[in-house]
């Protein structure tokens, strides 16, 4: 076990920590988080209503390079909306990988379309442009402006690619794919906020994009997300749907479909402009730390997931590949056993109960991930700041 001990010696010397549980990923808050929740309870704007919600929309329009960028509770909201928006209907199938959080899945099953788990790409753990390329010449046929899956007869809606732990998809091909079958591409880049495929962000290919700020990610609002779009319209609609559908008026309640209460609070938002600021020094943090782990596991028996070239990673989850699934579990135990919190990567969607019986593809490198990885811990680190907080 000496290989792994000096794993857990080396992430308690890079967090400064030789005693305390050292999380997997915790948020810093080092701003003006409580300087802008001050204004916002003394403004008495902590709903609906607020400076904070369209100010932090701004920032992240212009932080990803989107046109528009419309706030959402969480990011789950957010996918389920952008699909919504995206034209993707009950009965519909949606492309998206099986290497992925539930929640892209259940977000595609809330519009009542049939996901469809391929395969992803071993350089990127992102959905393979490669296999959705086969996938399609296999299965799908243009008819009209749609595409069709000949097999079962259903609508191919949309294809949702995840940029894993930060990693970015190589989308500027699969973007080419899915043009040729005339099919909307919607970005889960809920994990990839700061992640650029060359110098462009992540979640501002597509039709769509979304991004989340749950307390785990790169920047937290506590709960949130984001839309991200160049669409003038779907942005529009975006809003308005996010928003209980509601026509303006002075004091008419009067909605014209059905709309969700979906909106992103003015507290919420208030955390999501202090963050903003921040964001960029937490990417240089994780990067410097993503540095330290490549150059330790350099020659080992591990081997660091590294960044494609071309892309500059946000590293929100560091993540070491091991030789088999044995390995994997004797590396989790050890770690999680010295109180140095380290993880799995997720079950595989069509291994779920409620998505067993969706058609997938081989999924080679799914299981092989999926036998293989371990996320090790990836908050920032910041002198001092665990202590400041104990007190
Ligand atoms: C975090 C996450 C989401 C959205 O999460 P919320 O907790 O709803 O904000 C969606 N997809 C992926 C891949 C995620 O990691």
């Amino acid at each position: 076990m000496d290989g792994l001990k000096s794993i857990v010696d080396l992430i308690r010397s890079l967090y400064h920590e030789q005693e305390a549980f050292i999380p997997l990923h915790d948020p810093r808050f080092i701003g003006n988080e409580k300087k802008y929740l001050e204004e916002c309870i003394d403004s008495n704007f902590v709903s609906s209503v607020g400076e904070f919600v369209g100010k932090f929309e701004r920032m992240c329009a212009e932080y990803t390079g989107s046109k528009y960028a419309v706030a959402a509770m969480n990011g789950t909201a957010a996918l389920h909306v952008a699909l919504q928006l995206c034209g993707v209907k009950r009965d519909d199938e949606v492309i998206t990988q099986s290497l992925t959080f539930i929640a892209t899945a259940n977000a595609i099953t809330y519009t009542g379309a049939k996901p469809v788990f391929l395969d992803v790409d071993r350089e990127t753990m992102g959905l393979s442009p490669d296999r959705v390329e086969r996938w399609l010449a296999e299965n799908a046929e243009k008819r009209g402006d749609s595409a069709y899956n000949k097999k079962t007869g259903r609508r191919i809606a949309a294809c949702v690619p995840m940029h894993t732990f930060g990693h970015p998809v190589k989308i500027d091909r699969l973007a080419e794919v899915l043009e040729s079958y005339n099919i909307p591409l919607i970005e889960d880049a809920a994990e990839s906020l700061g992640s650029l495929f060359r110098g462009k962000h992540t979640g501002t290919f597509g039709r769509a994009g979304i991004l989340s700020f749950n307390g785990n990610k790169i920047i937290t609002t506590g709960g949130g997300g984001m839309i991200l779009t160049d669409d003038e319209k779907l942005a529009v609609k975006a809003k308005h749907i996010t928003t209980q559908a509601k026509v303006p008026h002075a004091w008419e309640y009067v909605h014209d479909m059905t709309g969700y209460n979906y909106r992103l609070t003015n507290i919420n938002a208030a955390l999501g402009c202090a963050q903003m600021e921040t964001l960029d020094q937490f990417i240089a943090l994780k990067r410097e730390l993503a540095f330290q782990y490549r150059e330790f596991f350099k020659d080992s028996e591990f081997i660091f997931f590294d960044e494609l070239e071309g892309c500059r990673s946000n590293f929100w989850l560091n993540v070491i590949i091991t030789k088999d699934r044995k390995r994997r579990d004797e590396v989790l135990e050890y770690t999680n056993s010295k109180g140095v919190m380290t993880r799995p990567i997720w079950e595989l969607m069509n291994r779920l109960p409620m998505y067993r019986d969706y058609q997938t593809d081989g999924l080679e490198n799914s299981c092989w991930f999926a036998d293989r990885v371990v996320n090790l811990p990836s908050s920032a680190y910041i002198e001092g700041y665990g202590k400041r907080r104990a007190r």
